[in-house]
């Protein structure tokens, strides 16, 4: 007979943005094996992280009780943590004691500094019903906007330029559309290791024919399928982007229809350009003017040519810029608003998408409406029946930088770990030292938890429910597979505990109550019921009605989300970034991730198999490079710059260019990001994680 314990939950993979939908199979309270579904966004396919990233919730080391730091352990930028016991520095805890010393203390500094001197980080790892009440805690609570999550540091540079440009910081075509396609062009974006079920459609749109061209600095996994591969200077492009508009206007490959009734600003682009002909960009980029002719004729006299792209057109200090210029480019040949073309890009996290529709942004409200529009704050006031700021909250850094000048004094953070994500993080971690209370609740003792005053342990992904939207604007339904382990909680519960200690009256019921209020205030939602998604398992926004089937390609009437209707032309200037290699730093240090390891490590160096595929850091170098330095790979080497240093092992990597290097910022015995600049672009305050100057020696 049926074993009552054996159960087939339906649920979401909690890794990256692609979305694919998966059944855990589950017996005896853990989870045996996965199997892709037959989901929209993944046809049963998965990846080595949807197939076997699911046991770090069942790790020893999960937290299963709520710590308290101990009076006598004080807070140290470079705390000495035994990891063969690193609970010394807490206590364990009643929840009562530790909700209430999170919750009194927050309010307290809030009483004390006002509520300016209180900040909130949400997470891209949670559902949209957390992400929700999360904001709405942090804006009614707290009563500020400095809320914000790891959207700052991913493409808050991209949807800045595409808000600004066609009204959505939302993809305009889903990644299916590769069928579709003519031409694709992924640029600073790697799909096989960040989005890897994506890149395998990629893959096979390129088998039956399309063109796919990869822009990128480092040639990688992508580039055997490539009928292009510009391996373009990392850093230049905005010069590249401009030269390739530049040979599109030159020969007379513009779509003048579509410019004259649909957009605006042309002709300030088309004088900008004159300065960036191909020829003059070859010494620049490295990209010979007659490849840019190229590739440009092909994408802009294709039936349909879509663009992809990644961190590495956003996480620069000209972020915006480069996402401008990609937009200007599908504008000017009238590739967008139409099946199999248009612009993408890839979301990293599961819920980055929902989590920033959600409102967990310190400018706008959940849809993205305005928090310095008066008659949305009044709106959003009656709505929520509270009292709300008027000033744009800080930005992820900011707030750190805040805190770092003792102006912030109160911290909650919720499912993220700035403590390895953060850039320059020598500075992130004394700014933390700095605040008052810090409440961070998490799964694990991250290396933000190392410095919370308190610590309440949560639900991982397989213990809940709720709702997730993938890079496609598709909203999915995770459900729980897995008992809470020990004392551990609901995000949403303890939220509300959080809440309600700083004066709330909630008491949400659990996430359907909560996505039912989020209707109400998000258009781009309304049509969506629960009973719906629970039934349809995946949903595209917008969706404004019941009887809608959502809204898969934006703009099929040429009509952009701006306030007059069209699409505006935006202008960007080349320029370098803020720190570039000389004699004492040459090296040109890129950091992102693997295949087997998630952002900064939490969830994926505590599954068995994934951790056991890649055990440890490694520097990437080109072969000569390595040569010339007399190191072979695996040799042990000091990484360092000027804002701090680190000891890992050498990898070859003849993909990258002479003299630049590869760092996963997954490893917290070799974090990355003490390396990073904390320099920001100015338009999106999004960290140049992509380029810093550092040196290295045999150690
Ligand atoms: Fe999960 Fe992304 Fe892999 Fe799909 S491609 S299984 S969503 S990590």
């Amino acid at each position: 007979g049926e074993d009552e314990s054996e159960k087939d939950v339906e649920s979401v993979c909690p890794y990256c943005g692609v979305g694919c939908l998966l059944t855990y199979h589950v017996k005896d309270d853990k989870i045996q094996w996965t199997d892709g579904r037959d989901g929209p966004s993944n046809h049963n396919r998965l990846c080595v992280k949807g197939r076997y990233g699911y046991d770090y919730s069942r790790s020893p080391e999960r937290l299963t009780k709520p710590l308290i730091r101990r009076e006598d352990a004080p807070k140290e930028a470079d705390p000495q943590i035994d990891p063969a016991n690193p609970y010394t520095h807490f206590r364990e805890a009643t929840w009562e004691e530790a909700l209430d010393r999170a919750g009194y203390d927050l309010r307290n500094i809030r009483d004390k500094y006002g509520s300016q001197a209180l900040a909130g980080f949400g997470s891209a790892k949670g559902s949209n019903e957390e992400a929700y009440l999360f904001q709405k805690l942090v804006r009614t609570g707290f009563g500020t906007n400095n809320v914000d999550h790891c959207t700052r540091l991913c493409h808050a540079s991209s949807v800045k330029a595409m808000l600004e440009m066609i009204g959505t910081g939302g993809i305009t075509n889903q990644v299916e559309d590769v069928a579709r396609a003519e031409v694709i062009v992924v640029i600073g974006a790697n799909p096989p290791v960040n989005h890897p079920v994506a890149s395998s459609f990629m893959k096979n749109a390129a088998q039956n024919g399309k063109k796919l061209i990869l822009i990128d600095p480092r040639r990688t996994d992508m580039a055997p399928h490539a009928d292009y591969m510009l391996q373009f200077q990392p850093d230049t492009d905005v010069a590249l982007l401009n030269s390739m508009m530049a040979a599109i206007l030159e020969e007379g490959l513009v779509d003048e229809e579509f410019i004259r009734s649909h957009t605006s600003g042309f002709e300030a682009l088309q004088e900008h350009l004159a300065a960036y002909s191909p020829d003059h960009m070859e010494p620049i980029t490295g990209i010979p003017a007659e490849t840019i002719r190229e590739v440009s004729r092909l994408y802009a006299t294709s039936e349909g040519s879509m663009i992809f792209w990644g961190m590495g057109v956003s996480q620069h200090s000209h972020g915006t810029d480069n996402a401008r210029a990609l937009i200007d480019l599908a504008l000017m040949t009238g590739q967008i608003g139409r099946p199999g073309t248009g612009l993408h890009p890839l979301r990293g996290q599961n819920n980055v998408q929902g989590a920033s529709d959600a409102g967990l942004i310190p400018m706008v409200y959940p849809d993205y409406q305005p928090v310095n529009d008066t008659a949305t704050q009044e709106k959003f006031e009656q709505f929520w029946g509270s009292k709300l700021d008027d000033q744009l909250g800080l930005t992820a850094v900011e707030i750190f930088n805040e805190a770092h000048e003792g102006n912030i004094k109160g911290m909650y953070i919720m499912g993220e770990n700035p403590a390895m994500s953060d850039p320059n993080l020598r500075h992130s971690r004394e700014s933390l030292v700095h605040l008052e209370n810090l409440t961070v609740q998490d799964l694990f003792l991250t290396e933000t938890a190392f410095y919370a005053d308190v610590v309440l342990p949560a639900s991982a992904f397989q213990e809940k429910l709720g709702t997730y939207t993938n890079t496609d604007r598709r909203v999915q339904m995770g459900r729980p597979a897995l008992s809470l382990p020990g004392d551990a909680r609901q995000d949403l519960d303890l939220i509300q505990e959080i809440a309600r200690r700083l004066g709330l009256d909630w008491n949400y019921s659990g996430p359907r109550e909560v996505w039912e209020e989020m209707r109400q205030c998000m258009p781009s939602i309304a049509g969506m019921s629960w009973e719906r998604l629970d039934r349809e398992d995946s949903i595209t926004y917008p969706c404004p009605t019941e009887d809608h089937p959502g809204t898969p390609i934006l703009f099929l009437d040429k009509t952009f989300w701006t306030q007059d209707g069209k699409a505006h032309f935006q202008t960007a200037d080349f320029t370098r970034a803020k720190e570039l290699p000389d004699d004492e730093y040459p090296f040109v240090l890129i950091t992102g991730r693997q295949l087997e390891h998630w952002h900064t490590g939490s969830m994926t160096r505590r599954t068995q198999v994934l951790n056991a595929i890649e055990p440890m850091a490694t520097l990437s170098m080109h072969p000569e490079d390595l040569r010339q330095m007399g190191l072979q790979p695996g040799d042990k080497v000091r990484t360092y710059s000027r804002r701090g240093s680190v000891d890992l092992a050498t990898r070859a990597d003849d993909g990258l260019h002479r003299g630049q290097v590869f760092l996963p910022f997954a490893y917290h015995e070799a974090a990355a990001n003490l390396l990073t600049t904390d320099v920001l672009d100015p338009d999106a305050k999004i960290p140049e994680f992509k380029y810093c100057a550092v040196q290295i020696q045999p150690s």
